[in-house]
C-alpha cells in the first residue's frame, strides 16, 4: 500500500505499450493469445498483496516475505534454465528502475525485450515495469551496496508462472572497475552503470546512448542466461578462462570487453551479437 505515494511510477511509457503490442503479434504466431490486460494483471496482483485480510484465516497470507518462494538471491546463471524454457515459467516481467535522472532510453529498453524475445521461450509474453527511484547520489558503487538497493527498492517478484527479472540503473561508477558498464550480481538482477554509460555516448565521435545500453543490457542478460560457462553448460569450448565466464570471439557480445567503455570505440551497426557457440549452449539449455 502507498507505493504510489513515495514513487513516480512510470507503468505505462509508450515503448511498454510497444512491447505489449509486439508481445500480442509474436504469441499469436504461437497461437497463444496474450489479453491486451495482461501487463496489468502483475500490478494488480501485487497491489492485492498490500490490502489482505488479516483477520481472515483463510485470506492469503497478509504479510508474504519479500520475493515469495522463489529465491532472488543465487548467482547469476542460477536461473539461467528457468529464464530460457518455458517448463516452469512461461511468460517473463522485468523490473526496470532508475535512480531518478538517470533513466535508460525507451529504445534501449526495447533492445534488452527484442534480446529476450529472441533467446527465451515465454508463451504468454515479456513486460517491462519502468519506475524512477528517489536514492542520495552516490560516487562509487560496491556489488554490495547494489544488492543492498535492490533488497530495499524492487518489488516485483516471481510468482505462478510469471518470472521476474530485475534491473537497476544507477548513477555513480562501479567500485570495483571504473570502466565497467554493466554488472550481473545475481541469478535474476543486473545493474547498469548509466552515468557511465551517458558520459561515453551520444558525442559526434561516440556511439549514440540507446545502442549502447542496449549492448550492455543484452550482455548482462546474457551472463543471467547462464554465459559463459556459468550455468548454460558449454556445448564446445569456447570460454575465456583468464577473463571469469565470458566468450573467447571477440566478435561476440559476450566477449569481456563488452561491459566496459573500453569496446566503444569498436562499435559499428547494431553492435555485437552472440556468436554461434553461445547460442549452442542457450539453446541446449532450453533457450531459442
Ligand atoms: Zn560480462
Ligand atoms: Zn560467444
Amino acid at each position: 500500500m502507498g507505493r504510489e505515494s513515495h514513487r513516480s511510477r512510470d507503468r505505462f511509457p509508450s515503448f511498454v505499450r510497444a512491447a505489449r503490442d509486439a508481445a500480442s503479434a509474436y504469441t499469436r504466431i504461437g497461437g497463444v493469445p496474450v489479453p491486451p490486460w495482461w501487463p496489468l494483471l502483475t500490478a494488480i496482483v501485487f497491489a492485492g498483496a498490500c490490502s489482505s485480510d488479516a483477520s481472515s484465516p483463510t485470506g492469503p497470507d497478509p504479510d508474504p516475505p519479500p520475493g515469495g518462494a522463489y529465491d532472488h538471491t543465487l548467482a547469476p546463471g542460477a536461473s539461467a534454465h528457468d529464464i530460457l524454457s518455458a517448463e516452469s515459467y512461461d511468460s517473463l516481467v522485468v523490473q526496470v528502475q532508475y535512480v531518478e535522472g538517470f533513466r535508460p532510453t525507451d529504445q534501449g529498453l526495447q533492445s534488452l525485450r527484442d534480446f529476450l524475445t529472441a533467446r527465451v521461450h515465454k508463451p504468454k509474453g515479456i513486460s517491462i515495469e519502468l519506475e524512477a527511484i528517489q536514492v542520495q547520489a552516490q560516487a562509487t558503487y560496491s556489488a554490495d551496496d547494489i544488492r543492498a538497493l535492490e533488497d530495499q527498492h524492487r518489488d516485483v517478484f516471481t510468482e505462478g508462472s510469471t518470472l521476474a527479472l530485475y534491473v537497476l540503473f544507477v548513477d555513480g561508477e562501479y567500485a570495483e572497475a571504473a570502466n565497467v558498464l554493466g554488472i550481473a550480481y545475481r541469478n535474476t538482477s543486473m545493474a547498469i552503470f548509466q552515468e557511465k554509460i551517458e558520459a561515453n555516448t551520444g558525442g559526434l565521435t561516440q556511439p549514440s546512448q540507446s545502442m549502447v545500453e542496449g549492448v550492455v543490457l543484452s550482455h548482462e542478460v546474457g551472463h543471467v542466461l547462464g554465459l559463459v560457462d556459468n550455468g548454460s553448460p558449454m556445448q564446445t569450448e569456447h570460454r575465456d578462462e583468464p577473463n571469469g565466464h565470458h566468450c573467447d570471439d571477440e566478435t561476440c557480445l559476450m566477449y569481456y570487453a563488452v561491459r566496459t567503455t573500453d569496446f566503444l570505440a569498436n562499435l559499428t551497426g547494431d553492435g555485437p551479437e552472440l556468436d554461434a557457440d553461445c547460442l549452442d549452449d542457450l539453446q541446449a539449455n532450453g533457450g531459442r
